[in-house]
């Protein structure tokens, strides 16, 4: 996974492509790299980490006149992130640079083959085998050389390519992974994600799976895997690129963890009718959705899958179908028993999750039902899936999902919701109370943006601790599993979350003297229950912080810190409870002096397996 870009136009090529390679990051960041046109060839200029020290580069070596290029930054996948391996790769001769986002899977037997008949290889990436490729089939006709070149290649990839001999001229092609074309005025962009064009343009073309698109300063062409030419509808994006940028904060998570207010009331509030019921219809997601289904799965990864847990409970516990919630990556290749009776939900926030869209096609293959939960406009598998309903939460940048996960929440409730209906196992004038408890959702979400200060406290007085609990019942357990992901993600704290109730059956031997332990208590049908397993905590050593949306007294033999959220109908009780442990990992990571927005190891869309 990565972000390429490239540009052509009339100004210089590489402010531009610094600029979008910048908003690109939060897909890969550990080198980068650029191809320019210049009157004397292509010139090749890359280095391992971040964007910045490319740029440095860059701004030693004088002025580059070119006014068309590609660029890339990487998350390896193949070879070790380094120089040498940075993209673009050229061919031997030197005619031809390329950027690659995505995994070549048979690229050991091509790049045997090459070798075989003279190629020298000069990095350890599968995506240089395609620099080659193109160049061997390349007579001139860059088209015809990118089908020849595809026809050859396993994988997933979004792919594109300069030449010496045709100046001002990207050809381009995708599968599997994302890529779209920003239409300009005289000059045009391609990118994998929006943000990167728009310091030229907001309007925009998807290419679609297996399209070719040949990008010149003055149009876009774009062709079918055959060669034919295909017509494409030109969007425009409605929101701005300050949307993209920090606005003022520190970092893109706190931004994003602000802006959960906004995320769950764009997704909720054209889809409650003013009876207060549920309106998924503009999506084609009706009760004759759920009306003769036996089972819903729910798969997806990391906080999406989360997301979809505390779904689950909302789900059964309204709308009684059983749910069966499966990690994407095992839910591929576990056989999963699931046909045309079943309803499968897939979530993902950039829609490209390569384990997610797999399971998508596997549940699709089996003739199940689908419905895609995604961020990104137009992504794989809002595309792919028989609906798909768009959490709007915006651009998220922050690799810790935050304002999506908020936002999928949000869509899973109007789904249980609508199964209810559908079922009939709740009155509609349950519904309704439900509806509009859902409707003053962002504005108790706003209201919980408040701990902030007390969670920064907390964090202060316990960032030093290397092990961190989470522990809750029913819906807060779910809560705590991606609190638990949170603070290792952001903060590289050692953190486990438990069912309360299961803390008893061997992990309460890890409480030592001074342990925190953030125990959640949002669902007064089980507040007792989880205030004998804090206590039980407690007796330990622990440092409990209490958060609870619940009305009763404290004492110290309970906690040693108490923050209080509202209180809401106990399924959407995640959508509160969330808040106080993503401000608690959030400043844990500050004190800690960890890079919030891009942790390491990790990069925003998966699109590897
Ligand atoms: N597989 C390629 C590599 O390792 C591309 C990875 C990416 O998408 O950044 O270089």
């Amino acid at each position: 996974m990565c972000g390429i870009v490239g540009f052509t136009g009339k100004q210089q090529a590489v402010p531009v492509l610094l600029q979008g390679l910048t908003t690109l990051e939060y897909r890969g960041y550990d080198s980068a790299g650029v191809t320019l046109q210049t009157n004397n060839g292509i010139q090749t200029i890359k280095s391992l980490g971040r964007i910045a020290v490319l740029e440095e580069k860059i701004g030693t070596m004088g002025e580059i006149d070119a006014v068309c290029g590609i660029g890339h930054t990487r998350w390896a996948t193949h070879g070790a992130p380094s120089d040498r391996n940075s993209h673009p790769h050229e061919s031997m001769d030197g005619r031809i640079a390329l950027v690659h986002n995505g995994i070549i899977e048979n690229y050991l037997e091509l790049r045997n083959q090459l070798i075989a008949e003279g190629v020298v290889f000069k990095s350890d990436t599968d995506s240089e085998v395609v620099a080659h490729l193109f160049a061997k089939h390349y007579k001139g006709d860059n088209v015809q050389a990118m089908m020849d070149t595809c026809r050859e290649l396993r994988g997933s990839y979004a792919l594109a390519v300069i030449t010496s001999d045709r100046l001002g001229e990207m050809i381009c092609t995708r599968h599997d992974n994302p890529l779209i074309v920003g239409v300009g005025e005289g000059e045009n962009m391609i990118a994998s994600d929006i943000p990167a064009i728009m310091s030229i343009t907001k309007n925009f073309m998807v290419v679609g799976d297996g399209e070719i698109v040949r990008v010149r300063p003055e149009g876009v062409e774009v062709f079918s895997a055959e060669g034919q030419p295909v017509e494409k509808e030109i969007q425009t994006v409605t929101w701005d690129i300050q949307g993209a940028q920090k606005g003022g904060y520190d970092h893109f998570m706190i931004k994003e963890i602000m802006e959960q207010p906004k995320a769950v009331k764009d997704t909720v509030s054209s889809r409650i009718t003013d009876e207060d019921m549920p309106y998924l219809m503009d999506e084609g997601v009706g009760e004759e959705v759920f009306k003769n289904i036996r089972n819903v799965h729910i798969v997806a990864c990391g906080s999406a899958y989360y997301a979809g847990m505390a779904g689950k409970v909302a789900f059964e516990r309204l709308a009684r179908i059983p749910v069966l919630g499966n990690v994407a990556s095992e839910f591929r290749y576990s056989d999963p028993i699931i046909d045309k009776d079943d309803l499968c939900i897939v979530i993902s926030q950039s829609g490209e999750t390569a384990d997610t869209l797999a399971a998508l096609r596997e549940a699709k293959a089996r003739g199940a039902k689908t419905v895609a939960i995604v961020n990104v406009l137009a992504s794989s598998a809002a595309r792919e899936a028989d609906h798909v309903i768009y959490t709007w939460a915006g651009p998220e940048i922050a690799v810790a999902t935050t304002k999506a996960y908020s936002a999928q929440l949000s869509v899973m409730y109007l789904l249980a919701l609508t199964a209810a209906k559908a079922r009939g196992t709740l009155s509609d004038e349950e519904i309704r109370t439900y509806c509009r408890a859902l409707r003053d959702l962002p504005a108790q979400i706003e209201q919980t943006l408040a701990t902030a200060e007390a969670m920064k406290d907390l964090a202060q007085l316990y960032h030093e601790r290397n092990d961190s609990f989470f522990i809750g019942r029913g819906i807060d357990y779910m809560t705590c599993q991606e609190a638990s992901l949170k603070l290792k993600e952001i903060a590289y704290v050692h953190s486990e979350a438990y069912a309360g109730g299961e803390l008893k059956h061997g992990p309460i031997s890890l409480i030592e003297d001074g342990t925190p332990v953030i125990a959640l208590d949002c669902d007064p049908a089980l507040h007792e229950k989880q205030i004998s397993n804090i206590k039980s905590v407690k007796a330990r050593g622990a440092k409990v912080i209490l958060i609870t949306n619940g009305d009763f007294e404290i004492d110290e033999t309970m906690c040693d810190h108490v923050v209080k959220i509202p209180a809401c109908p106990y399924f959407m009780a995640a959508s509160l409870a969330i808040l106080p442990v993503q401000f608690y990992a959030y400043y844990v990571g500050v004190f800690r002096g960890c890079d919030i927005d891009k942790p390491r190891n990790l990069a925003k869309s998966v699109t590897v397996e």
